[in-house]
């Protein structure tokens, strides 16, 4: 598996549609300073499902959508897809070539797309997840990040490791495993007050 191609239109910086074609192997981007060096990298977290502003180095997620130059006005929606190569079959679906992508209205409206397909944020987690990419993967990491793991906790270094083992995946299932049974339980409670009642 491999990423192919990434492209961004109204996605901060990049007002016009910009395509990034990535051989496999390593790639570099080089610039100058503030040219969207990081802003790149944004795209591709957030394609992949990031949900958290602060994260994408911004206030609010409008701020992903170009907000507009003293010769180009704002653009109204910021879009971004990623097409990755699947035909080692890494990515559970049955496409040797997979493209999911995002989009951003400035009313705050959002679509999800799968091979064109529309759908939830979730569906785009769960196809990534497997793979180790993805939210909260620690696929990416940004300016800084290095200074934090090497100074982080045994509980935050353990999560790290954790995570790279394909641990947290397995955590985070039994979380929602575990918030369903107890609401199950609260229900379960609930008929047993109803059917003591009507007695
Ligand atoms: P450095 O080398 O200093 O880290 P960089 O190449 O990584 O820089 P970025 O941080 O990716 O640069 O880009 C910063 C630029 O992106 C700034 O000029 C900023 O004004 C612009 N920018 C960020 N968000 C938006 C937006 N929503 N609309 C328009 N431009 C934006």
């Amino acid at each position: 598996m491999h990423l192919k191609t990434l492209t961004l239109r109204g996605f901060k910086s990049f007002a016009s549609a910009t395509t990034l074609h990535l051989e496999p192997g390593i790639t570099c981007v080089v610039g100058p300073n503030g040219s969207g060096k990081s802003n790149v990298v944004d795209a591709l977290s957030w394609v992949m499902g990031e949900q958290g502003a602060k994260t994408l180095r911004g206030g609010n997620m409008a701020d992903v959508i170009f907000a507009g130059t003293s010769s180009r006005p704002p653009l109204g929606r910021a879009e971004v897809s990623l097409t990755i190569d699947n035909a080692d079959g890494a990515l559970p679906i049955e496409y040797s070539e997979v493209t999911i992508s995002r989009t951003l209205f400035r009313n705050g409206g959002s679509e999800y797309a799968i091979n064109g397909s529309s759908c939830r944020l979730l569906d785009i987690q769960d196809l990534l997840s497997d793979s180790g990419l993805g939210r909260e993967m620690h696929v990416i990491v940004g300016q800084g990040r290095l200074d934090s793991v090497l100074s982080a906790s045994p509980e935050e270094r353990r999560g790290f490791i954790e995570e790279a083992a394909g641990v947290l995946k397995h955590r985070k299932r039994k979380e929602k495993a575990l918030r369903k049974l107890e609401a199950m339980a609260a229900n379960l409670a609930r008929v047993s007050d109803l059917s003591t009642e009507i007695r």
